[in-house]
Formats: C-alpha cells, sequence, structure tokens
C-alpha cells in the first residue's frame, strides 16, 4: 500500500452486519415509473387493488394527466370472494386495452399483493394472452409484489422476464451489453463514449420491445444497476459473462466502470485515456464546489434503493463525506465486490432491516444527512434531521461523468434547505 493513500475496506475489509426485522420500503410497482418511460411501446397492467392504483398514480405524479402507459386492473371484492373469474376478467381488460391502444407491442401483467394472495397465475395468463395477441402485441409477466420485492427489484423482475425472450445468436459478436434502465440521456451519453472507444454497446431494455440486444455464449455485460440479482443470473443461465466493475456514480466510478469494459474489449490504454479526459475533467469542475459543502458531513443510509454502497462510495471518495453507516436492503457480495473495496476502511454496512434499532441509531448518531425512504423522512425532518429521499435518487440521471454535479447536488441540497431554515 502506498504510504499516503487513503486506507481503503481492501485494507482491512469493510464491518458488515446483517440484520432482520420490520423494513420500510417501497414495493417493486414502483419501478413502472421509470421503466415505461424506458420502453417506448410497452404497456405495463398491474393486477392490483386500489391501492396498488394510488401508489403508482402518486409515483408517477404529472403522467396521469397524459394518456399513460401503465394502469391498473383492480382485483375489487367480488374477486376476492371467488364470484368473478379473474381470468375472463383479466382477458376483457386486456382485449379492451389493445383494442384502445394499437401502439402497445409489449404488455407486462404486473403481480400484485393482491394478485398473490388469491394466487392468480399471471405467467399462465401471459402465455394464454401471448398466444392470442401475437405477433402483434408480446405478453409477459413478473412481480411488483411488496411481499416479494421492494422497489428496485421490480426493475429486476421486469427485466429477468426480458431475458428469455432476447434473440439468440450463434456466437458473441463484439457487442457490448449494457444492462439496467438509464435516463435516455444518460445512454446516449454512454452509447457516444463506448463508440469512441470502439465499443458497440447495446442496452438491456431497449427503447422499443422490437429492438432488444441478443445474447450468444460469451457475450459480455456490464451491469448499470447494482439490484440486478435475477437479470444477471438469467444472462449467466444463457452463457453471458458478467464484467466485474463499480457502477457509474460519480467520476471515479463511471471511469472504473468504463475502465472495466475497456479491458474486457482491449482498448489501448492511451485511447481510454484520451476518450475520457474531458469527461473526467468536466466532472472533476463540476464536484470542486460540493467538495467544500458536503466534505466531512456526515451521512447515514437508511436500506432502501440498493443503491447505498456505490452512493456511499461516491460521498466518501469523491466529496469527502464521512458515512456513519450505510445500510441496504440486500448485498450482492459479488456484484459489489468492487465498490466494497473502495470504501473507506471499516465502513458499518448493514444488510437488512430492523426499522426500529436503525431509528435508534441514526437518532442517537444525528447525521447532518439521512438518506431514506419517504415513509422516514417526513418523521425525521421533524426531529429536526435533514433527509434525502433515496427514491429520488432512481427518477433523476445521475449515471455518468456530466451528471455528477447533478448528482451531488441532491445530497446537498436538503444541507442547503436546513441552514436556510435554521437563520
Ligand atoms: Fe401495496 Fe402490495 Fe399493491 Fe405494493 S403491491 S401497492 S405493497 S398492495
Amino acid at each position: 500500500m502506498n504510504a499516503h493513500a487513503p486506507v481503503t475496506a481492501a485494507d482491512c475489509g469493510p464491518d458488515i452486519r446483517v440484520e432482520r426485522g420490520q423494513r420500510a420500503v417501497f414495493c417493486g410497482l414502483t419501478g413502472i415509473v421509470w421503466l415505461h418511460r424506458k420502453i417506448q411501446d410497452a404497456f405495463f397492467l398491474v393486477v392490483g387493488s386500489r391501492t396498488c392504483a394510488h401508489l403508482i398514480q402518486s409515483a408517477a405524479g404529472v403522467m396521469i394527466f397524459a394518456e399513460p402507459r401503465f394502469a391498473t386492473a383492480i382485483i375489487d371484492e367480488r374477486d376476492l370472494a371467488g364470484l368473478a373469474d379473474m381470468n375472463e376478467e383479466l382477458d376483457r381488460v386486456v382485449t379492451r386495452l389493445i383494442e384502445r391502444r394499437p401502439d402497445i407491442k409489449l404488455l407486462f401483467l404486473v403481480g400484485s399483493c393482491p394478485s398473490e394472495v388469491i394466487k392468480l397465475d399471471l405467467s399462465r395468463a401471459a402465455l394464454r394472452l401471448s398466444q392470442r395477441l401475437s405477433p402483434a402485441v408480446r405478453v409477459l409477466n413478473y412481480s411488483g409484489s411488496g411481499i416479494e420485492t421492494t422497489f428496485t427489484e421490480g426493475e429486476d423482475a421486469c427485466l429477468d422476464a426480458l431475458v428469455p425472450g432476447l434473440p439468440q445468436v450463434e456466437a458473441a459478436s463484439n457487442e457490448l451489453l449494457v444492462v439496467g434502465a438509464l435516463a435516455d440521456v444518460v445512454e446516449d451519453q454512454f452509447g457516444r463514449l463506448f463508440s469512441e472507444l470502439g465499443i458497440q454497446a447495446r442496452f438491456l431494455p431497449a427503447r422499443r420491445s422490437g429492438e432488444m440486444p441478443a445474447v450468444a455464449r460469451g457475450t459480455p455485460y456490464l451491469l448499470a444497476q447494482p439490484f440486478l440479482t435475477a437479470t444477471a443470473r438469467a444472462l449467466d443461465e444463457r452463457g453471458a459473462r458478467r464484467i466485474p466493475a463499480p457502477f457509474p456514480l460519480g467520476a471515479e466510478g463511471t471511469t472504473l466502470w468504463l475502465k472495466a469494459a475497456a479491458e474486457a474489449f482491449g482498448v489501448d490504454p492511451a485511447r481510454f485515456e484520451a476518450v475520457t479526459a474531458p469527461g473526467r475533467a468536466r466532472a472533476d469542475r463540476a464536484l470542486e464546489r460540493y467538495r467544500e459543502r458536503l466534505s466531512g458531513k456526515r451521512v447515514f443510509f437508511f436500506p432502501d434503493s440498493q443503491l447505498e454502497v456505490p452512493l456511499a462510495r461516491f460521498l466518501a471518495r469523491e466529496v469527502g463525506a464521512d458515512l456513519v453507516e450505510v445500510g441496504t436492503p440486500y448485498l450482492h457480495r459479488a456484484h459489489l465486490a468492487a465498490e466494497l473495496e473502495l470504501l473507506p476502511a471499516g465502513t458499518a454496512i448493514v444488510e437488512g432491516q430492523s426499522l426500529d434499532d436503525g431509528l435508534d441509531r441514526c437518532r442517537e448518531a444525528r447525521p447532518d444527512l439521512t438518506v431514506c425512504g419517504l415513509g422516514l423522512a417526513n418523521p425525521l425532518e421533524a426531529e429536526g434531521l435533514s433527509t434525502k429521499w433515496s427514491i429520488e435518487l432512481l427518477f433523476t440521471p445521475i449515471q455518468g461523468y456530466d451528471q455528477a454535479g447533478d448528482l451531488a447536488e441532491l445530497f446537498a441540497r436538503p444541507l442547503h434547505r436546513r441552514a436556510k431554515l435554521e437563520v
């Protein structure tokens, strides 16, 4: 180890604890809010209750006034009492929807807590409807139920459902598969950078259902999001090969993520340097003013989005924040290995959640900033703590060089607001 290098978790290892208990996290339906914007000819039909409908409509905000690409087929009391044939009703709803919206090419039936409780088999429904509506519309299903999923797992379940239908090609071409929904602006930036590196990148999910990338044995893929456990497993089963890397958050994360791909594709280091230098310089300049505002600030993460570890690494290494505790609902040790190595030595990581214990620790530590779900934010604000809603980190483009400053701003803003309130 270099005498001047900061001590990281790789030197002494992170302090990882597993906790079990009550949790406070949105369900996987929330993913529809960003996924329906991403796949432009897809439609997400939640088979659920009025609660599910309210959740998505309020999470998606003003989108309900446009012609949205999501809806809820409400399971009502008659259905729950077993008086109605749910499959017939579902077929009727889908038929009406497809007649009214011929632009839909891919329909997701999204399971919820109620559909699970009444054991409605959505995979059979998807198969039946797919046979009837093919080739104009493909019908897939996944679960967004709060019994099975936390909110980012909804995206994982959706992409996992797409993997079996990805076109199969004989041999791995020289294409890179980038896996995980990214805002279009971020995807375009990465597409340009990869192309300057001489790498042809394809993205999963694609913007249109007919343009999903092909897979072959040996296809190299790079995860763009840290919560894609099931999707990665499905790709591995099809013979694709994950390129281990940290995640593209901040200047350092983006460089290391791109570098992992560049090395896998044998890109000349000088070319890599030349292609990435302008972006790194822009990100460094953008981060400069946040170092002063965030340096030394004590940050506490409640387990929520599964983005916590990469975000903590970004905050600690790029803007000098102190990590009080990094909670995460699940810790995929292989996918996060490169991230864990970069964390400051002894960083307290808590996998899982015991809500009351977490709240006790947070209240005792009185961090400068608490990153948490919406349900916890208001009570903590009322107790005088500054909070950042973790869900905002999913709705905002934060990956890549040109978003590094925006990412830091998301953390700096609540501190600024509280400082103003205190004045
Ligand atoms: Fe609530 Fe379950 Fe519906 Fe999610 S799926 S909104 S947790 S009832």
